[in-house]
């Protein structure tokens, strides 16, 4: 006898929509991610997606009928879909279908079919897998292309030929890597060779689409598994070719420099166990671009990056830019952590000194805190004794952080004394005088000459005023 699995269908909802499908006399599944989820003990998704080998928008409406509080119901006509949101659940309906694909576009030529013709357009086996909702067979398993087994040996595979399913839509390369990333499962040999072959159509996929899905890579705990996919792949050189371009170790004259691409890979990975910041997770992945535009060989001195900080948070603008992502202050975020990524290192190298670490606060601001966690997810010398001194020095760069903030209250400095205050001190109008005053009672305070306080500011005012040749007013 077939297997039940009832218990995955134990949520009220579902006793309504098999209801529902009855009365339409529609034959009806739960399938996808909601089925996947279930098998692999994934929580409670709330997203559930329904198919019915009829109208999908009728079903949708009879179930929305018999739902208490009156949901709010979505028709999509064009697509034949229909969203229903019931407290924290979303429900999508969706109409069995057949597709075929032009070779330009996404968009595939849509036509009614069987459940398992709607299985067979899936992406991936795991993903195939329907429930019955219908009264007689609820809680039946329609597994056509062993959806479970490949659950159970962690495997990601197309339902048809790899090859067919991923220049179908060539989004669906991407979400293998996606997945094989969350669940921590293997791409079957086959796809990940077609998805090689295919890597170009990557280009007819949109940039947000794109991005989307990298965010959720790099939101797993071990961004690394699809990162190291993308590039083996080929898929990286289309998406993030700034990264590319820091593989490989070149060596001159016996002198060699550290692979990079590998090293940021690990960085990403690295922060990830501290951080579910995704915008510090982008930043430890392009910390180092500008490190490919700037290297260069001295004969004295070996390998060196010169001003690659720099350099590297003018390329995130345009890498943003061109992925379509947000140029907001998360952008800018990013550029910061890239431009301020080699500050604590020296800091951490040298003996720590109160104004070296002022002037990080200053300059870092409310994000010193982040700073510092992308410095020791920099970390990655394989030397353990070197691990060591890095580690116990950042502890002590975060120590005198927070002893220093304490005292001299830099991370939002304002300055002490106003310009109005230093023009009425002198009798001065307007004149680089005040600024060359301001400039130099910041730099006293940040190199620790003056305490951060008013009547230390005034003092130094005074003489500093008096040095520039100024005179007090009566
Ligand atoms: P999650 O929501 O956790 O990302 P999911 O499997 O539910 O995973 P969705 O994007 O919500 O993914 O899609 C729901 C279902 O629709 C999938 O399980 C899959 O069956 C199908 N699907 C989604 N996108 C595609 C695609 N590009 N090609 C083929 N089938 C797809
Ligand atoms: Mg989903």
């Amino acid at each position: 006898m077939q297997k039940n699995y009832q218990e995955a269908l134990n949520n009220p909802i579902f006793n309504i929509l098999s209801e529902a499908a009855d009365e339409l006399n529609v034959e009806s599944y739960v399938i996808g991610g909601f089925v996947r989820d279930y098998f692999l003990q994934r929580g409670n998704p709330k997203d559930i997606d329904v198919v019915a080998v009829g109208s999908g928008i009728e079903l949708a409406k009879k179930v929305a009928h018999k739902l208490s509080g009156n949901p709010k119901i979505s028709v999509f006509k064009n697509f034949g879909t229909a969203m229903i949101k019931h407290g924290d659940l979303e429900l999508e309906f969706v109409g069995a279908r057949k597709e075929s694909y032009d070779r330009n576009s996404r968009k595939p030529f849509v036509e009614d079919g069987t459940l398992q013709e709607d299985q067979e357009r899936r992406d991936f086996t795991i993903n195939a897998l329907a429930l019955s909702l219908n009264k007689s067979s609820f809680g039946e398993l329609l597994d056509p292309f062993n959806g479970i087994s490949d659950l159970e040996d962690k495997i990601i595979r197309t339902p048809l030929e790899p090859g067919i399913t991923y220049s179908d839509d060539p989004l669906r390369m991407m979400r293998a890597i996606r997945f094989a990333t969350q669940l921590d499962f293997t791409i079957e040999l086959k796809s990940l060779q077609a998805i090689t072959e295919n890597k170009e159509r990557i280009q007819i996929v949109s940039k947000e689409r794109i991005v989307d899905e990298l965010n959720k890579i790099l939101a797993c705990p071990k961004p690394s598994i699809g990162l190291s996919l993308l590039h083996k792949t080929g898929l990286l050189d289309y998406i993030l070719p700034e990264l590319t371009a820091l593989e490989g170790i070149e060596e001159v004259e016996g002198q060699r420099h550290k692979d990079n691409f590998w090293h940021t890979l690990e960085v990403v990975d690295n922060i990830s166990k501290t951080t579910e910041n995704l915008w510090l997770r982008w930043a430890a992945l392009l910390h180092d671009i500008g490190k490919a535009p700037t290297k260069k060989f001295h004969k004295k001195i070996g390998w060196t990056f010169h001003a690659h900080e720099f350099i590297g948070s003018k390329m995130v603008y345009k890498l943003f830019k061109r992925l379509r992502m947000p140029l907001n202050d998360k952008m800018k975020f990013v550029q910061k952590m890239v431009l301020m990524s080699s500050r604590p290192i020296v800091l951490a190298e040298e003996f720590v000194t109160d104004s070296a670490v002022r002037r990080l606060v200053f300059d870092a601001g409310d994000f010193v805190d982040d700073l510092m966690t992308l410095c020791e997810a920099d970390i990655t010398t394989k030397n353990p004794k070197k691990q060591k001194k890095y580690k116990n020095n950042f502890k002590m760069v975060r120590a005198k952080i927070i002893e220093v903030e304490e005292r001299d209250h830099v991370r939002n400095f304002q300055p002490p004394i106003s310009g109005e205050e230093i023009m009425d001190f002198f009798g001065l109008k307007p004149s680089k005088e005040i600024g060359i005053i301001k400039a130099a009672i910041k730099e006293a305070i940040l190199e620790g000459e003056i305490p951060n306080e008013y009547e230390a500011a005034k003092e130094f005012m005074v003489q500093k005023g008096i040095k520039l040749g100024l005179t007090p007013k009566p």
